[in-house]
């Protein structure tokens, strides 16, 4: 931990802070290098007309797409959005109020591009596109992470996170991106996954899991790669290749496939789910990532897609593929749509294609954090809210003790982790710290109601931002686990079907 960082204290009854001015003005992202920029199209610094240069592309993100003209038109000023940014409630900076992080580009969108703002711009609101105002967009666009959270309270269901992608879309195209964003988007359009981890470290990854899941069980689980003709191509997180908690969840998919009897592969060309172009706002990077996965299960010649634990991947998967790289008329008329992992475990476990032992995770007392791509912008199976449903009803499967946090909190009112959206770089680390207070006092109840200690997610940012973000509210940080470990926990092995 930080020892200069200090997470704010734990409320028992959250209230609306007070606003303290500029507290955050200071938190910026590391820039993008010239490499990190140009890899991705972009000017490697910034341009000499970059006031000429934003003004244009905000016109042709506004004239491409009618939502993000009706936010910046329809907004009443409300104030129902106010308070309900988790950046917000942990920062008190009121520039991390939705609605005052829409006014960022809103100012400028009146002045250039309204009858008002090009006449009477102190009128309106409107303000030039300068240094100052080019600085604020830096800063506070880089405190949003997209979660949508706003959205759903707001009366016009103005999304303040097409507002962040375009703002950040327009800083990447005058040459001031994100490092973390736009160097990783360069390792996954070279080498094919987040880390960088080539075709060879992968397949050695992989061989010493296998190696590990028999040390463990005694069985013979394949955990496999670039196999012709598998009927599943899983596309998951790189992280799920390395990290923790997110390796346990992928041992757990593999038992899954393993005792249902599904022949699956990964794919060392396409070996990762996230595509951090969303966050960018690029849709050229968005597409260009997916349809390495497109390419991919062609030749692979596979029947089904399956998306691992990723919350955004989820929603670029689910919302964006079919347009992005479809039609998929090569897969199985069956699936002829991408698959989560979670709607393949479900249906097993409905279809008794899984045999499992739920006490074996009766040490753990578990609750569930909604992922925001996954609660507010996606869903699973084929009912409203499957979404929230489906991974609940596989805890229940597979572990006697369960217990959600706050109704306010869960479901589409989930808290962000605090870390999505771009946002999960240790330059950011007081940020993501802060954010996670409303997460962290709703695990805090569950805690003291019902001796909590284990904390699910389904998505590979959520748990890397809670493994690093627990401590600072003093939990411990393994109680973070993914949903496919106690899946994988809970399945005999011994026994197949
Ligand atoms: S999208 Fe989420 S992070 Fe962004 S302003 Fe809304 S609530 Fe805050
Ligand atoms: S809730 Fe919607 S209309 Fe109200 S202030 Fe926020 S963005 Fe504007």
């Amino acid at each position: 931990m930080a020892a200069d960082i200090q997470a704010p204290p734990l409320r028992e009854y959250p209230t609306i802070p007070v606003i303290v001015e500029n507290t955050m003005a200071d938190s910026k992202p590391y820039m993008a290098t010239p490499a990190h920029q140009e890899s991705l199209g972009y000017p490697g610094e910034l341009v000499d007309n970059w006031q000429d240069v934003a003004v244009k592309k905000l016109g042709e993100l506004v004239s491409g797409s009618r939502a993000l003209q009706v936010f910046l038109d329809t907004c009443v000023k409300c104030g129902a959005c106010t308070d309900k940014c988790h950046y917000y409630l942990g920062t008190q900076d009121p520039n991390n109020m939705p609605v005052a992080r829409q006014d960022l580009l809103r100012k400028v969108y009146r002045r250039y591009y309204t009858f008002a703002g090009k006449h009477f711009p102190k009128l309106v609101g409107a303000v030039d596109f300068d240094e100052e105002v080019r600085d604020q967009w830096y800063s506070y666009f880089h405190q949003c992470s997209q979660c949508r959270r706003c959205s759903v309270f707001c009366p016009y269901g103005i999304d303040t996170a097409e507002i962040s992608m375009a703002g950040r879309e327009i800083l990447d195209v005058i040459g001031v991106g994100q490092k973390y964003c736009n160097e990783i988007l360069g390792k996954v359009h070279v080498i094919g996954n987040n880390l960088g981890l080539p075709e060879p470290a992968l397949v050695n990854t992989l061989e010493g899991l296998e190696e590990d899941i028999k040390d463990d069980t005694g069985v013979d689980v394949r955990v496999p790669v670039d196999e012709k003709n598998a009927d599943v191509l899983l596309i998951t997180p790189s992280a799920d290749f390395f990290a923790e908690p997110h390796i346990d969840g992928l041992i757990g998919y593999a038992k899954v496939f393993h005792q249902a009897g599904i022949s699956w592969t990964l794919s060392s060309y396409a070996s990762e789910a996230a595509n951090f172009s969303m966050f960018i706002g690029s849709k050229d990077n968005l597409k260009k990532v997916a349809m390495r996965i497109r390419d991919a299960a062609l030749d692979l010649g596979v029947k089904r897609i399956v998306v691992g634990e990723c919350g955004h991947a989820w929603r670029v998967a689910y919302n964006f593929w079919n347009t992005l790289i479809g039609p998929f008329d090569f897969l199985d008329p069956r699936y002829p749509a991408p698959q989560h992992i979670c709607e393949v475990t479900y249906d097993l476990i409905q279809r008794g294609a899984l045999r499992l032992n739920k006490e074996a995770n009766d040490h753990r007392r578990i609750t569930f954090h909604d992922s925001c791509n996954v609660a507010r912008a996606s869903r699973m199976g084929n009912m409203p809210g499957g979404q929230f449903l489906i991974p609940r009803e596989i805890i229940k499967a597979c572990a006697n003790h369960f217990h959600d946090m706050s109704p306010e909190t869960i479901h589409e009112n989930t808290f962000c982790c605090g870390g999505g959206g771009g946002l999960l770089t240790d330059d950011l680390m007081k940020l993501r710290v802060r954010g996670a207070l409303p997460r962290m006092e709703a695990l805090a109840q569950v805690v003291q109601d019902n001796d909590v200690n284990t904390l699910i997610a389904i998505c590979a940012i959520c748990k890397t931002q809670f493994a690093k973000v627990l401590p600072y509210y003093k939990f411990q940080m393994d109680m973070i686990t993914s949903l496919h470990q106690i899946v994988g926990d809970a399945i005999e092995l011994d026994t197949t079907h």
